[in-house]
């Protein structure tokens, strides 16, 4: 007779088969952002409820409850895999089982509508329509952070989702120094007077040449098609249903080359995360992403310490004058340099630059930490964005829509979720100075075309462990320091005065 098979092991068979139920989630949520037929979107949205149900059974189940404790009882040495697959499982229980049914169901109910009135509210500029629906949203974010129960600010039961064991206070400890610093060097980059027109990447560029040049460069950083593939939708995601499958999307605009390019490769970055997971580990919390702003500073790295740097362009300039011989003809690296890396404040957060990206950062993460603690109330939103933003950037949005309804994220219930992305930058920016401390001449190798060393060095030093250190403490590993916007900060000077003098 076989031994009985251990909690342990009983555990990993629970987890792993939730993981396989998601996957049909994630996988029918590709299909409908990609190629379901309009007719079949009332029988898509019976299967992902149906699907999500089980799935959260499975995720509270009082089996799940005992085998956890079991485990965490024949638990071997703090620091290993295994514990931190228990340790992470067990916050992950309690996370799914603390919020009552009718706070789901509500958070459900709420943001279907609340999106529609987002929606509405955008097209017609009109806040009004929003804010009741906001208000609805901010006290369920408060209801759900009273059931959770943080040691600390009702903030952080939310950012916890997201960036796991973060505090709204760390983020604020490196947050604050990074916007002076930086409003202080737009002014300085501003009172140059020099602009750099991105003249250069607009004009003809079809969009088959752009996914054609997109997919020499994904497959040159590492991207694995037999594991993974690319399709086009109406917004660039990366879906994954674990390392054997990786679901890239992109949309092109043939009139201008950056967002579809950038697009594909910011989502490229999340992918070879996905692909490089163990997967001898899925399922569990070490098969499974560290958290958002580590996915967010694996995308970004590539998108813009890789894509937007000369060695990348001296490289790849001579494919993409072939697809593009007219709009590229007479384009110096120079002048794609600056095209690509131009800082201007706008409105528009997804438009953004990479220095002035952070600044919109910023405000929503001040504003959205006051509208959870009370501090600030719903209906004085518009007027405390617009100070905000001139304030931070130097201009003031002329309605709504260029201001505080331009994401879809509140209206979902994503409150938490923006620091995400400048965590994103910062942590990408410190790992990325430690690779180039690490492999040597980075810039060489990128203009002779190579890549994988890199890549393999992520692979090795983040992607592989998934979960088994919180963000901070897997950034410090990495780096020998905890996480800093010093290196950002560095990257943007740099990149300042040389484009700006
Ligand atoms: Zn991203």
């Amino acid at each position: 007779m076989a031994p009985m098979p251990s909690a342990y092991e009983r555990l990993r068979a629970h987890l792993r088969e939730t993981a396989v139920l998601s996957s049909c989630s994630r996988i029918l949520g590709w299909d409908r952002e990609t190629y379901l037929p309009r007719g079949a979107t009332g029988l898509r949205a019976d299967q992902t409820a149906l699907l999500a149900r089980l799935a959260h059974e499975r995720r509270t189940s009082p089996a799940l409850r005992d085998l956890l404790a079991e485990a965490r009882e024949a638990c071997p040495e703090r620091d290993s895999p295994r514990a931190a697959n228990v340790r992470e499982a067990q916050r992950e229980f309690e996370r799914a089982t603390r919020i009552p049914a009718a706070l789901i169901e509500e958070r459900a109910r709420l943001t279907t509508l609340a999106r529609q009135a987002w929606l509405d509210a955008r097209a017609k500029r009109q806040f009004g329509i929003f804010l009741p629906w906001l208000g609805k949203i901010v006290q369920l974010c408060r209801d759900e952070a009273e059931a959770l129960d943080p040691p600390g600010e009702a903030y952080d039961a939310h950012l916890d989702e997201y960036e796991p064991g973060a505090t709204a206070k760390e983020i604020e400890a490196v947050l604050s120094p990074l916007r002076d610093a930086l409003a202080a060097l737009l002014r300085r980059v501003l009172a140059s007077g020099k602009r750099l027109p991105d003249a250069p990447v607009r004009g003809d560029f079809p969009v088959e040449g752009q996914r054609r040049l997109s997919g020499r460069v994904l497959e040159a950083i590492g991207f694995d098609f037999s594991r993974g593939r690319t399709d086009l939708t109406a917004h660039a995601f990366c879906g994954g249903m674990g390392p054997f499958d990786v679901r890239l999307s992109s949309r092109f605009d043939p009139g201008f080359l950056v967002d579809g390019f950038f697009g594909t490769l910011h989502e490229g970055g999340h992918g070879l995360y996905e692909q490089g997971l163990d997967p001898d580990e899925f399922g569990m919390p070490c098969g499974t992403a560290c958290s958002l702003g580590i996915h967010e500073s694996q995308s970004r790295l590539w998108e813009n310490l890789v894509g937007r740097s000369r060695a990348f362009w001296r490289h790849f300039l001579p494919a993409a004058r072939k697809e593009f011989p007219d709009a590229l003809r007479d384009v110096t690296p120079d002048a794609l340099h600056g095209a690509l890396n131009g800082i201007q404040p706008t409105f528009i957060r997804v438009d953004a630059d990479e220095l002035t990206y952070n600044l919109h950062i910023c405000l929503r993460f001040d504003l959205e930490r006051a509208l959870l603690s009370g501090d600030l109330d719903a209906t004085d939103l518009p007027q405390a964005w617009n100070d905000g933003f001139e304030r931070l950037l130097g201009i003031r949005p002329a309605h709504d829509a260029d201001g505080c309804l331009q994401d879809i994220h509140w209206s979902a219930g994503l409150v938490g979720y923006f620091p995400t992305y400048t965590l994103g930058n910062l942590y990408g920016a410190q790992i990325f100075e430690r690779a180039r401390e690490e492999l040597g001449d980075l810039d060489a190798a990128f203009a002779r075309g190579e890549f994988l060393p890199l890549r393999d060095w992520l692979r090795e030093k983040i992607y592989r462990h998934g979960m088994r250190y919180p963000a901070k403490d897997l950034v410090a590993r990495i780096t020998g320091n905890p996480p800093s916007p010093r290196p950002l900060l560095t990257h943007l000077e740099r990149r300042c005065a040389e484009l700006y003098g």
